[in-house]
């Protein structure tokens, strides 16, 4: 479902241009979890919103359920993103404005889908937020905050999930919690997980990790 070739992102600096990815090649199949590890600095993230679509590539394709992102307008990508992907944020992305659950069911309604209360709610108990359903993003620990963002993701059923350090903000039983229901999800629904993380206990669990350096790949493979 998943199938990156010959992935280059640059950034102009200056008069001379940086580059901090380069000859990207994997792939996955349905249901497949993948954690993407590195130093910081690595490309762990470049990577991550290249393969969600959420920015372009340099070079190369990206196709994720057998459509390529890069013959897509930018709505066209959006559009793609609210049907089939869920994104969780390094820093949640949340809108201040809005209570946790109607952060939740956000994009959703970007769809003009109503009516998804009951599904916010319930995905707001599942990360143990039951009680802070109508707390606005400032009223709420970091931790809560990202289990506000997992619950959003989720929202859209996605096929795949991309995650930026999901577990980053949580001690070690809310982290576990999240973990837990990542791959629930990825077990019951045969969701792909491709999750960007400095755990390495969260690394073990997925079937594959790729370690970048430098903007490459310096190993591939297959997980204990
Ligand atoms: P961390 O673990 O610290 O989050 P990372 O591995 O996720 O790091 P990236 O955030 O992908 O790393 O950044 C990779 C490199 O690209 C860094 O050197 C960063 O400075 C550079 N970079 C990222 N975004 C931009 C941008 N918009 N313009 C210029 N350079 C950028």
């Amino acid at each position: 479902v998943i199938q990156i070739s010959g992935l280059k992102k640059t950034y102009a600096s200056g008069e001379s241009e940086l580059t901090v990815l380069e000859g990207i090649n994997f792939e996955l199949m349905q249901g497949e979890s993948l954690a993407i590890v590195g130093p910081s600095g690595s490309g762990k993230t470049t990577l991550l919103g290249l393969c969600a679509g959420l920015d372009i590539p340099s070079a190369g394709s990206v196709e994720l359920l057998e459509t390529k992102l890069e013959a897509l307008t930018e709505d066209g990508r959006a559009a793609f993103r609210g049907e089939n992907v869920g994104f969780v944020f390094q820093n949640f992305q949340l809108i201040p404005t809005l209570t946790a659950i109607e952060n939740v069911t956000v994009p959703l309604e970007l769809r003009g889908i109503n009516n998804a209360e009951a599904k916010a709610r319930q995905l707001l108990d599942e990360v143990g937020l039951g009680k802070r359903t109508t707390h606005y993003p400032i009223q709420l620990s970091g931790g809560e905050q990202q289990r506000v963002a997992l619950a959003r993701a989720f929202i859209n059923d996605p096929q795949i999930l991309f995650a930026d350090e999901p577990t980053g903000n949580l001690d070690g039983s809310n982290g576990g919690h999240v973990v837990d229901l990542l791959f629930d999800l990825n077990a019951q629904k045969g969701t792909t997980l491709v999750l960007v993380t400095h755990d390495l206990d969260l690394a073990k669990k997925c079937d594959k990790v790729l370690k970048l350096r430098d903007g490459r790949i310096e190993t591939e493979m297959a997980s204990a």
